[in-house]
């Protein structure tokens, strides 16, 4: 049976929102006014063509420059962030973390016990596994660490000043992973089109590290402009996030006592309808619900409400983004590695453990033989069964590695010559209807840039990334159509 704190959901989970992007979007009564409610929109740009021809209709301007993310379909991370799926528990998460006769360890933000699916959890599982490489093997051995994500750079890190011989091995031509920070003269900053956002709580030791690095964060004020649709200003409403508590809570007092475990769209279902709102100007209940659903699960996690555990997936204890970086978080992995001996482009096949030590087959079919390896690679990789291991791993590190979910997440990022709309709020989220991107990051209080952020999760993100860079840009100017300036 899953193990319970009892019935008592924390709710502040749902009110607060996580740790990541979805944080930035919790819909609590902390909210910048729009503008009137009924706007008068703009007269319509030049049509800037190229995009398709609906881009004729919209009245929001052709960005000047858009970069965007597509994590599900990247080889090497097959997937954003890792999730509690129906059965999961943070057990299976611990699980993954398990050294394998002293020779294989385990490091990730899968592997986090205190923070997944963050750049905090995975930097101090970075450490953990250091530790665990420290005890069990003598000063000088020959580590070699798969995967230069922040997880991997950390534990080299500390595995370097440790006195140990250390080589990382990573796929890509560059460090980082799920950290990607795109440094270009069209941009006012970094693009940030992996992790970008930290909670300056859960995160303040990585803030403290960014901070003697260099690495500038700023802080994201928690103001959201929620709009419908059509652009009317929507005052917030705890409906969406009340209504999830309400699902879990009945759902861990029906199985409470068994091996069980449902779906939150289960939960949902099962809870049965919640009292509609009169105003047929605002919201309804179930739009509420589907958008704390979106923002809470969808964005956070990168998952769906059908496959996400209601038991145990708000259990991880994700909290506010409330801190942007700035200054190149890539960059910021990359100093960890500077003394490092890093193989890029050295994708791993095979890992051959025994008596002899550890054997490491690469994609180029050269081998490199080591006391012992450190495996960060993203759990996506781990499923898809691309990383083979000789013998097998245990069926305990199998049957986590097939219950954990991987989630996906992306980013839309767009620069603006100058802003067309007049909400000063961080944080856009528009409530009903069935626009492309509903949640926005508007980098602009913060940073003085014309720049806007969409971020999608779970099948919204994977529907997007079959599109081309033009149409998406085209869903993205009508997804922003609620904000145009009145
Ligand atoms: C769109 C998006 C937004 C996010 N937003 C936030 C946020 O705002 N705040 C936050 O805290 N976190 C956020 N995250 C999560 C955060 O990015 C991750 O938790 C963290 O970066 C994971 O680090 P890692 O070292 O565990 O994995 P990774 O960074 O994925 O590193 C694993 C490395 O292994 C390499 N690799 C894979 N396969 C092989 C192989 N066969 N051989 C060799 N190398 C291999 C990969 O190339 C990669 O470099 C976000 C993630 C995404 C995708």
């Amino acid at each position: 049976m899953t193990s319970r704190k009892g019935d008592d959901i924390d709710r502040r989970t749902f009110l607060i929102g996580g740790s990541t992007v979805a944080g930035l979007f919790a819909l609590t009564a902390c909210t910048t006014p729009g503008p009137d409610d009924t706007p008068t929109p703009p007269p319509a740009p030049e049509p800037s063509g190229g995009v398709g021809p609906d881009d004729l209709e919209l009245l929001v301007p052709q960005p000047t420059a858009m970069r965007r993310s597509n994590w599900g379909s990247d080889p090497y991370a097959l997937g954003a962030a890792s999730y509690l799926a129906v059965g999961a528990t943070q057990r299976h998460r611990e699980l993954l973390a398990q050294p394998v006769d002293d020779l294989v360890f385990f490091a990730g933000e899968a592997t986090s016990g205190g923070r997944p699916g963050t750049v905090a959890g995975a930097r101090a599982s970075g450490s953990r596994a250091a530790s665990e490489v420290a005890i069990a093997a003598t000063s000088g051995e020959r580590i070699a660490i798969i995967g230069a994500g922040i997880a991997g750079a950390q534990c080299a890190r500390d595995l370097t000043d440790a006195g140990f011989d250390v080589t990382i091995l990573e796929a890509r031509e560059r460090v980082g992973g799920r950290i990607d920070s795109r440094v270009d003269d069209d941009w006012p900053l970094p693009v940030e089109l992996g992790a970008g956002t930290l909670d300056s709580v859960t995160s303040a030791e990585l803030i403290d590290a960014l901070e003697l690095a260099d690495v500038a964060t700023l802080a994201i004020d928690g103001a959201v402009d929620v709009r419908s649709p059509d652009g009317v200003a929507v005052e917030p409403s705890e409906v969406g996030s009340s209504t999830i508590s309400e699902a879990v809570t009945l759902a861990r007092r029906s199985l409470a006592g068994t091996v069980g475990d449902v779906s939150l769209e289960t939960a949902l279902n099962d809870l049965g309808s919640t009292p509609t709102s009169d105003d047929e100007s605002s919201p309804t209940d179930a739009e509420w619900v589907d958008s704390a659903v979106r923002s809470s699960v969808g964005v956070e996690y990168g998952a769906d409400a059908s496959d996400f555990s209601a038991l145990s997936g708000f259990d991880d204890g994700r909290r506010e983004s409330d801190r942007l970086v700035v200054g190149s978080l890539q960059g910021y992995v990359e100093s960890l590695v500077e003394d490092v001996d890093v193989w890029t482009a050295s994708v791993v096949l095979a890992i051959v453990y025994g008596d002899e030590g550890v054997s490491i087959r690469l994609g180029t079919g050269e081998s490199l033989q080591v006391d012992r390896v450190v495996v960060t690679v993203p759990l996506g990789v781990l499923k898809s069964g691309d990383l083979t291991f000789d013998p097998p791993l245990p069926t305990s590190h199998t049957v986590a590695t097939v219950m954990l979910g991987m989630g996906t997440i992306d980013t839309v990022w767009l620069r603006f010559d100058e802003p067309f709309w007049s909400s000063t709020a961080s944080r856009w989220s528009v409530v009903g209807g069935d626009l492309d991107i509903v949640e926005w990051i508007n980098l602009e209080p913060s940073t003085g840039s014309a720049v806007l952020v969409g971020v999608v999760g779970g099948e919204r993100a994977l529907a997007l990334a079959e599109l081309s860079d033009d149409e998406i840009v085209v869903r993205a100017r009508a997804s922003l159509e609620p904000f145009l300036s009145s």
